[in-house]
């Protein structure tokens, strides 16, 4: 007996995020889309996408691929999609029940778009009493409904308006939980409104906080990136996006800050989100980027820099899979993202491993003398010469050099050393680019330095 009753009254958690397509991806409907995963996956419910396209004008389909495409690369699987356009005959049935049922009617009226001319549209009679729900972050929220008097749910029978197709949506597509941000609170009572009217059960509320820029303001195109598109752009890995995203808003009360996505369903819960807004900062996503970087199988990560390294770069002399293996880690090192990579290596600032360097820095240690840093390297150069090819790192060229460098005086060594590896006055150790270099090419450097000073 308590089995089957078990049975019938748990209800299989359905969850949506049903974006507008109006403009790119949001970054706060991805949060919203990434919260609504992450419940109906950690409770083995489904993912539902609704594409909310009834504002034919302002609908684009190239927003909804953006939408569509930015949720893929986020690795936001749903299990159904829709789009609201292709149910016109399910909100015209819902509508029309309503007008029977006495519950709403069709008002004509003067249009305010074509002053003049008369428009039919179809207003919910509303009684006016207060309306209470339950939110999961918000608590106990009473809205006072009189004043919003007979509103409209459509422009005529086969053009619902925002608040009924989402009512009738959810409602068809057994969504249990609505999870949307906080700007959506003021539409709830309109919504349950609309549920009373129909007699349809009531979904769980959640309305998160909003994302917003530094100073506290709504976040806008003016202070940043707002689109996922962009950020892809950016060079950004997906998986920093959901970690951070998921961690805007949502407190694991852990000192735990990385996470993938699998993780995120295991330890997510709507009780830890905050109510309070959202401060994006770009700092900190960046430190979420580079936390992932470091994260990623070392094939995937080579890959990455591969495609991310300009056609230029890949057509200097010296470049190998093998160069570019050895200096990956000083890559991801220097940069926060990869466009910055691309950026930096588009600028020439990476040439220098894969081509002889242009000597950019002075190859003398402060007042040294040019003879005694040219003794210094033709010393370096005699030192490494022992070491062995198979064992040429960064640690053995060290010990090879170090404690002449401690009888030289450290400065006037190793910088001659690394702008004769490099050309530059910033760079990696001079021990850590002969490895890079390998045996062959930092000898052939250092003697290229050595011959032309002579
Ligand atoms: N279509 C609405 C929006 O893009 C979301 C509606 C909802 O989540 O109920 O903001």
């Amino acid at each position: 007996m308590f089995f089957l009753k078990k049975l019938f009254s748990s209800k299989k958690m359905v969850t949506r995020i049903a974006p507008s397509p109006t403009g790119l991806f949001h970054v706060g409907t991805a949060r919203s889309a990434l919260f609504n995963y992450l419940v109906a996956k950690k409770y083995g419910g489904e993912f539902i996408v609704r594409i909310e396209d009834t504002d034919r004008e302002r609908s684009k389909p190239e927003y909804e691929k953006d939408i569509l495409d930015g949720m893929e690369w986020l690795g936001l699987s749903w299990d159904a999609l829709y789009r609201q356009s292709e149910r016109t005959d399910i909100y015209t049935k819902y509508l029309k029940k309503l007008i029977r049922s006495g519950h709403a009617y069709i008002s004509k009226e003067e249009s305010k778009t074509k002053p003049g001319e008369t428009v039919e549209v179809v207003r919910l009679k509303n009684p006016g009493e207060d309306v209470t729900f339950t939110d999961q972050i918000r608590g106990e929220i009473t809205f006072n409904t009189a004043e919003l008097g007979d509103f409209v749910i459509a422009k005529s029978l086969t053009e619902p308006l925002y608040h009924l197709a989402v009512v009738v949506d959810d409602f068809e597509m057994g969504v249990t939980d609505v999870i949307r941000g906080e700007d959506h609170v003021s539409n709830t009572p309109r919504q349950i409104l609309i549920q009373r009217a129909l007699g349809i059960k009531q979904p769980k509320y959640a309305h998160i906080p909003l994302i917003l820029a530094s100073d506290r303001s709504k976040l806008s195109k003016r202070k940043g990136a707002t689109s996922i598109t962009e950020y892809r752009k950016l060079g950004y890995l997906p998986e920093a996006l959901v970690n951070y995203l998921a961690l805007l808003g949502w407190n694991p009360g852990t000192e735990k800050e990385v996470y993938t996505l699998d993780e995120l369903v295991c330890d997510f819960s709507l009780e830890q989100v905050q109510k309070g807004g959202a401060i994006f900062d770009t700092q900190k996503l960046n430190w979420f980027n580079k936390e992932h970087v470091r994260g990623l199988p070392h094939e995937k990560l080579l890959s990455l820099i591969e495609s991310a390294l300009p056609k230029r770069v890949k057509e200097l002399p010296q470049y190998s899979k093998e160069r570019l293996d050895k200096a990956s880690k000083v890559f991801i090192e220097r940069v926060e993202s990869l466009s910055e990579l691309t950026e930096l290596a588009e600028a020439g600032e990476f040439d220098y491993f894969f081509d002889t360097p242009k000597m950019e820095a002075k190859l003398s240690w402060k007042d040294d003398p040019i003879e005694k840093s040219t003794g210094n390297l033709s010393g370096v150069l005699e030192r490494i010469d022992v070491v062995p090819e198979n064992t040429f790192t960064a640690s053995s060229v060290k010990e090879a050099v170090w404690d002449f460098a401690g009888e030289q005086g450290r400065g006037s060594v190793l910088w001659p050393m690394r702008v004769a590896l490099s050309g530059k006055d910033k760079s990696p150790d001079p021990f850590e680019l002969s490895e890079i270099l390998g045996k062959d090419e930092t000898s052939k450097r250092l003697r290229d330095a050595y011959e032309n000073r002579l």
